[in-house]
């Protein structure tokens, strides 16, 4: 899909910059114009930011104090994968992921792609299990070595008697940086009055999970990028309002050409 997405942006004469950082969102008159970034400035007509909304927020030159001040105080809390082959005969549990909640173990969740589709596995009888912790970035887990995690891992694999030592086979570290943004008392109202801040501003859109700091799901951040793109048409539609929490449930609308888009 996104091959697909990459080719089409191309052949309509787009480019596409990977492995370039972005730094902030300039604007005058609060009109969005360029982005800066660790390869240099970019001019734009319309910015789509889905890169985190803190750091985005707080670099707008034009936003009040006050509102950057809020905005500098959201959380993000990070992942970390452990992703293990195991040299397993047996089914290890059923389902594509379980939730761990025994204080012996340090994970939160053990997926098994085996239960996914046996494609994953490419015909061979090792399980990939990815084993999920949670860290923030002054904790000591966010901070330890590959290496010690995965020893983290394994432990938690034969404590709960799931793999013995001998099962255990190649692993992987993968470190997902403010991967989840943070629900906390009062964080509501807050970000309501971020939003309204940021609507004062043309040309300029945040998207997606942490570019809007939305706790969604993948189809809905690929919602919101459909309806971004209904709303840079000029459809009337509010990006603040997709998300999967009770609001958008009991009161919000989707707009009718993105509900529908089968793309
Ligand atoms: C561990 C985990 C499990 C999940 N499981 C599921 C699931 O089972 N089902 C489901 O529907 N959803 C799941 N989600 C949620 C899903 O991954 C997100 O909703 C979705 O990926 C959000 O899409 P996005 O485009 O908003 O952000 P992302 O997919 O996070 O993309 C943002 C991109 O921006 C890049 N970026 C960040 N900062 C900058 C910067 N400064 N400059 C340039 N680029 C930058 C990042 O590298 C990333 O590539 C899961 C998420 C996590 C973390």
């Amino acid at each position: 899909m996104y091959e697909n997405m990459k080719n089409e942006i191309l052949k309509k004469g787009g480019k596409i910059h990977l492995n370039c950082k972005v730094l902030g969102i300039k604007t005058k008159n609060k009109k969005a114009y360029s982005i800066l970034t660790d390869k240099g400035e970019y001019q734009a007509d319309i910015i789509v930011s889905s890169a985190p909304f803190r750091e985005m927020v707080c670099s707008l030159d034009e936003l009040d104090k006050d509102i950057t001040d809020l905005a500098s105080k959201l959380k993000f809390r990070n992942t970390i994968l452990v992703y293990v082959e195991a040299d397993s005969e047996t089914k290890l549990f059923e389902d594509n992921w379980i939730y761990v909640h025994s204080p012996h173990v340090q994970t939160g969740r053990i997926t098994n792609f085996a239960n996914w589709t046996k494609d994953l596995q490419c015909g061979r009888k090792e399980n990939i299990l990815a084993l999920e912790y949670w860290a923030n970035d002054d904790e000591k887990l966010w901070n330890l070595s590959d290496e010690e995690l995965i020893n983290i891992a394994k432990k938690d694999l034969i404590d709960s008697a799931l793999l013995k030592p001998q099962d255990i086979k190649r692993s992987f570290v993968l470190k997902l940086h403010k991967s989840y943004p943070v629900y906390e008392r009062g964080y509501k109202e807050n970000l309501n009055k971020i939003y309204t801040a940021l609507d004062s501003f043309s040309h300029l859109y945040f998207i997606g999970r942490n570019g809007s700091f939305k706790y969604n799901n993948q189809d809905h951040s690929i919602l919101m990028g459909l309806a971004c793109a209904d709303k840079i048409l000029g459809k009337a539609v509010n990006l603040w309002h997709i998300n999967t929490d009770y609001d958008y449930q009991e009161d919000s609308h989707i707009p009718e050409s993105a509900a529908n888009d089968k793309r």
